[in-house]
């Protein structure tokens, strides 16, 4: 039988938080330890020792003052110090009186000499004393000045202090450390549970939103958390299912588009063909303007596919800029010949204004293709209104091509999508525009790699000026 191990998975978020928070309790809690028990000891003498420094200092200070008795008797009641005076020949001055022992003076008379000699000798202020107390583990502390003359006589002060053993302090802390740190992992555990629940479920949530969408289902929506990176990322992702449904909507219209724009003169040319083989077969003047309908049905279909064609080469970008030099007033009027027809059998004006210097250095081909489209689209979209003009003009620093119709024009929230790939302006669909809505894309990415400016300004019902600019 095979059993399921379970694994810790030390990537998934909740292992990481539970670890982070365990590490930083366990951080905190050694921190507490080594301050409240190893170093305890050592924090608390010298704590002890600065104080009675400072009780010294100020008795010191107030040597010769009116009360300097009362005040002494005050110091040592409140701060548990012993305080003494002597006499430079080493006899108690103060206290006298047995009442005031308050704590047990810790120098005997013998060692005045040990304490004092040096403050003496090395004609020191004060000097604090650390010293181990004999019978117990515990220190004292001892500090020693000198007070000052009067009378003839010199005065010495000694404070004392004892520092209390702390083992029995110690242990409580121990005990109750214990407990907090019990504690304290419990809470990292719960804590860090909660927090990366909370983290991961719309992680979770997420992947599982990008699966459906893995599986086709484009109407996913990516939920917003409470965190601003999640947000961030939800964002994101709905922008890219976005795009990624314009894509594909784009694609089924596309293969509509295409089917039907192919199937058209299919069946146009299918049926003229019947045509002249049941009907027009000996007519001439008849057959012949079927074997016309055919060729132009043919030509629109090469150029279709010709389209189609280019639009795959320069998307996979695999072609380089061919530059020669060329005059645009040359291309457009080679260009224009393919318009003849329109101009002679159905009034089409087509006419051409150069201003100032018109060769450019381009890729040709690619640019003729510009200008083709440019036209054929003011042909397109041009209605009944049958002028389309081209304007070349020099300016400061570059050169313009321009291609303006009267036609429909564009709406200004259509302006900047015409450019993309596919699009088509949708009133316009009509069977006699034909089109891929691939033209200005192909005509974009031309001039994008030529790094040319350009552009279009359009009027809905007056017409549009689709240009590009060549810098000098
Ligand atoms: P199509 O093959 O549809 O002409 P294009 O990429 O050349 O594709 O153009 C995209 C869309 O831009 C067209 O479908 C049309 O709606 C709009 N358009 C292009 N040129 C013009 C124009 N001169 N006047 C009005 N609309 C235009």
């Amino acid at each position: 039988m095979i059993r399921k191990r379970v694994v810790l998975d030390e990537k998934s978020i909740r292992v990481k938080f539970w670890l982070y928070f365990s590490g930083m309790a366990l951080f905190i809690l050694l921190l507490l330890w080594l301050l409240q028990i190893v170093f305890i000891n050592s924090f608390y003498q010298s704590m002890k020792i600065r104080e009675t420094k400072n009780i010294g200092e100020t008795i010191t200070k107030e040597f010769g003052n009116e009360n300097f008795e009362d005040s002494i008797l005050t110091y040592s009641f409140e701060k548990s110090v012993g305080i003494q005076i002597y006499n430079d020949s080493g006899s108690l001055i103060f206290p006298l009186n047995p009442l005031d022992y308050f704590y047990q003076p810790i120098i005997q008379i013998k060692d005045f000499n040990k304490y004092f000699q040096p403050l003496i000798e090395q004609n020191l202020q004060d000097i604090t004393y650390v010293e181990p107390f004999k019978e117990s583990e515990s220190s004292s502390i001892l500090y020693v000045s000198y007070l000052g003359e009067q009378a003839g006589e010199k005065y010495f002060l000694a404070v004392s202090a004892n520092v209390d053993p702390v083992e029995s302090t110690v242990e409580i802390l121990k005990n109750q450390l214990i407990i907090v740190s019990a504690i304290s992992i419990i809470l990292a555990f719960i804590l860090s549970y909660f927090l990366s629940s909370r983290l991961a479920a719309p992680l979770t949530n997420m992947a599982k939103t990008a699966r459906q969408l893995g599986r086709g289902n484009y109407d996913v929506k990516f939920q917003t958390g409470d965190y601003t990176e999640i947000t961030d990322l939800a964002n994101t992702l709905n922008y890219a299912t976005g795009e990624l449904t314009k894509t594909i909507e784009v694609r089924k219209d596309l293969i509509a588009n295409v089917s039907h724009d192919l199937k058209t003169p299919l069946t146009v040319i299918k049926s003229y063909g019947e045509m002249i083989r049941d009907i027009s077969g000996d007519n001439k003047e008849l057959r012949n303007q079927h074997i016309q309908t055919i060729l132009e049905e043919s030509d629109y279909l090469t150029s279709f596919v010709n389209d189609l064609l280019d639009l795959s080469k320069i998307e996979s970008e695999l072609e380089d800029l061919h530059l020669e030099e060329f005059s645009l007033e040359e291309l457009t009027k080679e260009v224009m010949h393919r318009f003849d027809y329109l101009r002679k059998e159905q009034g089409y004006e087509f006419p051409i204004f150069v201003q100032g210097k018109n060769d450019i250095v381009a890729d040709k081909n690619k640019i003729r293709q510009v200008i083709y489209n440019f036209i054929s689209n003011g042909v397109n979209y041009s209605k009944d209104k049958k002028r389309i003009e081209v304007h070349i003009e020099e300016k400061e620093n570059w050169i313009e091509y321009s291609v303006k119709d009267f036609g429909i024009g564009i709406a200004e929230d259509k302006v900047k999508q015409i450019w993309d790939r596919y699009y088509r302006v949708r009133d316009n669909y009509e069977r006699q525009v034909v089109g891929t809505g691939l033209g200005l894309y192909i005509c974009q990415n031309i001039l994008t790699l030529h790094k040319f400016d350009f552009g279009v300004e359009s009027k809905i019902n007056e017409g549009s000026r689709f240009y590009f600019r060549i810098p000098k």
